[in-house]
């Protein structure tokens, strides 16, 4: 069995495997932390009410069988076919999948075990999974919800990824599938999470997009985080979480390389269904066709054969969902209309949609780099006090509740005004900048340096006891003590810093408040400076 299916806790702890411009499946390594966590911008406040949302879409039996089979590297036939075998519809529906069309099958198959060979076993679980988790989310009984919509978006997209990934030459149909069928699943969490503030009367028929602003306009997220909060918490493959982080913009740059070409087919495959369901089909040709050519490369006749190609295996789909999605009438005058809206004449509407969907892209990096900038301080580059303050109250809090040790330092240049006054201002910055860029090379990604002000830099240690702290503190004096800073004027400084450490929820010790921490650190700081600089003290 292939390495995809290896991951545990939503991380990708062995290998994810990718597919590749090429069609192969390729592994990919990561260092056991979520991809993209560092994006993750989902409130702690929303995600605690995801945890305990009553109304989630719940997994059968059945459902959760098979994503145990999906995680399980060592997966055999026989094993998967005992699990398929005791759910007779399940057993039925793979069956006529592996005879059907869509597969291409010469020889007509009529027991599991042939089926299974002709599928393999990695399309087979993801197959069984597309089958068990639609008949989950179907059974979601949210009245506020356009559950039909909703149901036949996915099915539609589900097949578009499908197809855009075939037109692409990926080896990967089946996990294609399923990724654009779930790519939506998030608007159930996020409207189980909270109900009342889920924007009502946004039904599938309105364009995608407003639903998503309206999504973040709500929650300051949309429904590509949560559902991807939702798969990881259902322990689905990380493949799946990922495809649906990007399935509403596509950030190549957060994704690794390799799987470029397979999160592009869900990111198009969405916009592509909305040629058949929104009501303006004209601006959603145009968004498909833009992001067709954006995101896949595709120009508007290869788009123009995968809607064709759809309309025609609409009808394999429905009948394998139960599921009408849009009458064969409709689909067919559709994918005319569609087919010429993407011929030439239409060229300048396409190229202002695209010019359009640029524009917000940018607007959208620009605003995001103003926000990170406001978080930074000009001359080294760290965090500034604002966004320290922030993190120390929300660690303080997330340690006080998970009784996790964290351990706050107050860093400070020694004699610093005599060592301006020795290389003047402009050397002083360039030691701050080179102090605090080895500090930075020193510690962990998950340690938090921040310039306090002046030369006074706090250090949150986030699951860090009082004895581990004081070795990194111990190490980051040391190292500065040793350095020699060339100055511009052909000068050699050295410098030394004190630091003051406490910690919270060590060994039992419990500190009140984020504020008593912070001046615990800073009145150890002064006994360090007191006792003789260049040197660490601890709150008793
Ligand atoms: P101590 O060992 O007690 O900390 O002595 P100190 O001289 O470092 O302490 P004091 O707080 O009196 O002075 C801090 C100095 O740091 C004064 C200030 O000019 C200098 N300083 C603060 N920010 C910067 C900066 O951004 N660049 C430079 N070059 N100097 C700075
Ligand atoms: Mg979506
Ligand atoms: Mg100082």
């Amino acid at each position: 069995m292939s390495g995809l299916w290896q991951c545990h806790d939503g991380l990708l702890t062995a290998a994810c495997v990718a597919a590749t411009a090429g069609g192969k499946w390729s592994r990919l390594r990561s260092g056991g932390r979520p991809l993209n966590g560092a994006r993750l911008s989902m409130d702690a406040k929303l995600e605690e009410r995801l945890k305990f949302a009553t109304q989630l879409p719940t997994l059968s039996g059945i459902a959760l069988q098979i994503i145990d089979l999906a995680r399980d590297p060592d997966l055999d036939m026989g094993r998967l076919a005992s699990v398929l075998s005791r759910d007779p519809a399940l057993t039925a529906k793979v069956l006529r999948v592996a005879n059907s069309p869509l597969y291409g099958q010469r020889r007509r198959t009529s027991n599991l075990r042939q089926a299974l060979m002709v599928l393999g076993l990695n399309a087979t679980v993801t197959l069984a999974l597309s089958f068990s988790l639609s008949a989950c989310l179907q059974e979601k009984g949210s009245k506020r919800l356009d559950l039909d919509a909703i149901w036949r978006r996915a099915l539609l997209s589900a097949l578009a990824a499908r197809l855009l990934g075939e037109h692409k030459g990926l080896h990967s149909s089946e996990e294609l599938f399923l990724a654009g069928l779930l790519q939506d699943v998030g608007i159930f969490a996020l409207e189980a999470a909270d109900p009342d503030r889920y924007p009502a009367a946004v039904s599938g028929q309105a364009s995608h997009e407003i639903l998503v602003q309206a999504e973040r306009d709500a929650f300051g997220t949309d429904h590509s985080e949560a559902g991807a909060w939702l798969m990881r918490h259902w322990g689905l493959p990380e493949y799946l979480p990922l495809a649906t982080m990007e399935s509403h913009e596509l950030r190549t740059a957060s994704v690794p390389q390799d799987l470029v070409p397979f999160m592009a087919c869900v990111a198009v495959s969405g916009p592509v269904a909305d040629v058949y369901l929104a009501e303006d089909t004209k601006t959603a040709t145009a968004c498909a066709a833009g992001a067709a050519e954006a995101w896949l490369d595709l120009d508007q006749e290869a788009l123009g054969d995968v809607l064709d190609r759809l309309r025609e295996s609409l009808p394999e789909i429905e009948s394998l969902f139960e599921t009408q999605i849009v009458s064969s009438r409709d689909a067919a005058a559709m994918t005319d209309q569609a087919r010429e809206l993407l011929a030439a004449r239409n060229l300048q509407l396409l190229q202002r949609v695209s010019e359009e969907r640029q524009q917000t892209q940018e607007l959208r990096r620009l605003s995001q780099r103003l926000q990170e900038t406001a978080r930074r301080d000009a001359l080294t580059g760290l965090y500034n006090r604002g966004h320290f303050d922030q993190c120390l109250e929300q660690d303080y809090q997330e340690a006080t509740e998970q009784g996790w040790p964290l351990t706050l330092a107050f860093l400070d240049f020694d004699d610093f005004k005599a060592v301006n006054d020795r290389y003047g201002h402009q050397g002083g910055d360039t030691i701050l900048r080179n102090v605090t860029a080895e500090m930075v090379r020193q510690l962990r990604a998950d340690d938090l340096l921040a310039r306090y002000g002046g030369e006074e830099f706090t250090l949150l240690l986030r699951g860090t006891g009082h004895q581990e702290a004081w070795a990194v503190v111990e190490r980051l004096r040391s190292a500065v003590e040793g350095m020699t800073h060339e100055l511009d004027d052909g000068q050699q400084a050295q410098v030394t810093i004190s630091a003051g450490i406490a910690s919270h929820m060590d060994a039992g010790h419990y500190v009140e408040s984020a504020e008593t921490l912070v001046r615990q650190a800073d009145r150890a700081l002064y006994l360090a400076k007191r006792l003789g600089r260049n040197r660490i003290e601890a709150a008793e």
